[in-house]
């Protein structure tokens, strides 16, 4: 039996900003419970949902670096341990994330004091799988301030990276302090890229958590295979190339999957009418006249639905869809949004909203519940985005035989197979250049085939619902991985 730990900064069921939380939710439970006993750590925000705060019990509490308060409490939720680092001071508020700048502090407390905490738990693990930048200074930590400790000695380390964009990217200066780790850390090739203005003072380099972790950790992961390529190019990598062309060796990409009993047309609570594959096209119909009627949008079951469940900001290539929207509003269709982030995009939906209220329709805001029904009543789901490391929506919108509209890249590029009207394959379509323009010829496309080769359009969402996205490769292949590790 091999002891993994995740460390991460969210997690469903308990807080959730975005796919990290659902692949942290779904993997563990997914790897084989007989080889591996697989447990979560993550911080106890104040605004995680009450039925799970009074299910937590103490484990352990102390002063780390006989200063500052850590708490661990756990509970056990469908088989697994989760471990929650208790500190009130900095992970209360609203919210999971602050600024940036208080984030970096709250995080490097959270990683010490996870490694911190492993003598008192009664779980030592073979291997610790870190996941984005919140957590990549447990490598750090570990080689090099919890070194010298034989409790330490021998576990390995996973670095996952979620989406590169976010790094936890400071001066030296700044991140010597929150961190505490010892000057070595921030020298050119470790947290400090190699290509240093060095007429600048030391103390004025970035330093970027994430580098430390792709540097200190035995194996680097991402979240699909092209995008594992995509990184390694400076157009894709926010600057972190250098060190991950360097780490190629020990880089791989594994595709996420979703939780098919959570995302199941068939037994779906949230949606109006179950169905599969023999029923799919009336069941949706039903599910899209539920939806319009909770948008305010006319009750058709006809109309062409297009549908957009996403975070609202520049990655996903809202700026394409600003472009066509008055075309779009002229067609016989539905745009349905659900969403929140950036003020110019909910801004953008509001208006067009507003200005084509019997076509358009928006929600912003974040509801689970909604975007299920959205799933199941839209039939061509839209995500045009700029990069997507991996991508979860339209690997839903597949399961839920509506078919995605996507950016050839990444993730999305790996998981939507484009539509060949020669062979009959396919389960969706794909524009490779970034334009409003390949956006629009591609929903034209798929309008098209929806209205007047509808046969063809049955046939593909069947193709799309009987894929198999669920977690059963992709969890394979991380076992591998961890067996590779010891
Ligand atoms: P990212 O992690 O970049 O936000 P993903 O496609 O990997 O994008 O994962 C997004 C997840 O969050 C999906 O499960 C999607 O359904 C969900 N989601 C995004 N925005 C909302 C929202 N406003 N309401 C409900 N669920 C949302």
């Amino acid at each position: 039996m091999k002891n993994i730990l995740f460390v991460a900064s969210e997690c469903v069921p308990f807080v959730k900003t975005g796919g990290l939380a659902d692949v942290v939710g779904s993997l563990p439970k997914n790897l084989d419970k007989k080889k591996y006993d697989t447990r979560v750590i993550l911080p106890q925000y104040e605004c995680m949902k009450e039925k799970y705060k009074e299910r937590l019990k103490s484990v352990c509490y102390f002063q780390m670096d006989n200063r500052i308060y850590v708490g661990i409490n756990s509970l056990v939720e469908d088989g697994i341990t989760y471990y929650f680092v208790d500190n009130k001071q900095y992970f209360c508020g609203a919210k999971p994330y602050f600024d940036l700048f208080s984030d970096l502090e709250r995080f490097a407390y959270f990683s010490k004091a996870v490694l911190s905490a492993l003598p008192l738990i009664g779980f030592r693990p073979d291997i610790i799988h870190a996941h984005d930048w919140q957590a990549a200074l447990v490598p750090v930590y570990l080689n090099t301030v919890f070194q010298g400790d034989p409790f330490f000695r021998g576990i390995r380390t996973i670095m996952t990276i979620h989406n590169i964009r976010f790094q936890g990217c400071w001066n030296v200066g700044h991140l010597r302090w929150v961190t505490g780790l010892p000057s070595e850390c921030f020298q050119p090739g470790k947290l400090v890229s190699p290509y240093q203005d060095t007429s600048m003072p030391w103390d004025e380099w970035n330093a970027t958590m994430l580098r430390g972790g792709i540097v200190y950790s035995d194996w680097v992961t991402t979240v699909s295979e092209s995008y594992a390529g995509e990184i390694q190019t400076p157009a894709f990598s926010d600057g972190l190339d250098d060190i991950l062309k360097w780490r190629k060796d020990r880089l791989m990409g594994i595709v996420n999957g979703i939780d098919c009993e959570v995302w199941n047309p068939k037994t779906d609570p949230h949606i109006k009418k179950n169905y599969d594959t023999r029923n799919f096209w009336n069941g949706k119909k039903e599910n899209k006249i539920e939806l319009q009627k909770r948008y305010g949008l006319p009750e058709n079951g006809d109309v062409y639905t297009l549908a957009i469940v996403s975070r609202l900001t520049d990655q996903k290539g809202l700026d394409l869809i600003d472009g066509i929207m008055d075309e779009l509003a002229r067609k016989d269709i539905n745009l349905i949004v659900l969403g929140s982030g950036d003020e110019r995009y909910e801004n953008m939906f509001r208006y067009y909203s507003r200005k084509y209220p019997d076509k358009i329709a928006c929600r912003i805001g974040y509801d689970e519940e909604l975007s299920h029904l959205i799933y199941a009543g839209c039939d061509a789901f839209l995500v045009p985005s700029a990069f997507e490391p991996c991508g979860l929506t339209q690997l839903i919108a597949l399961r839920y035989g509506s078919l995605p509209i996507v950016h050839e890249i990444g993730g999305l590029k790996d998981t939507v197979k484009p539509y060949n009207q020669y062979e009959g394959s396919g389960t969706g379509f794909s524009f490779k250049g970034y334009s409003s323009s390949e956006l629009l010829d591609r929903i034209n496309h798929s309008e098209w085939l929806y209205r007047d080769n509808n046969t063809e359009w049955k046939a593909m969402a069947k193709r799309a619902m009987k894929e198999d996205w669920s977690w059963t490769n992709s969890s394979k292949k991380y076992e591998e991985l961890y067996d590779s590790l010891c």
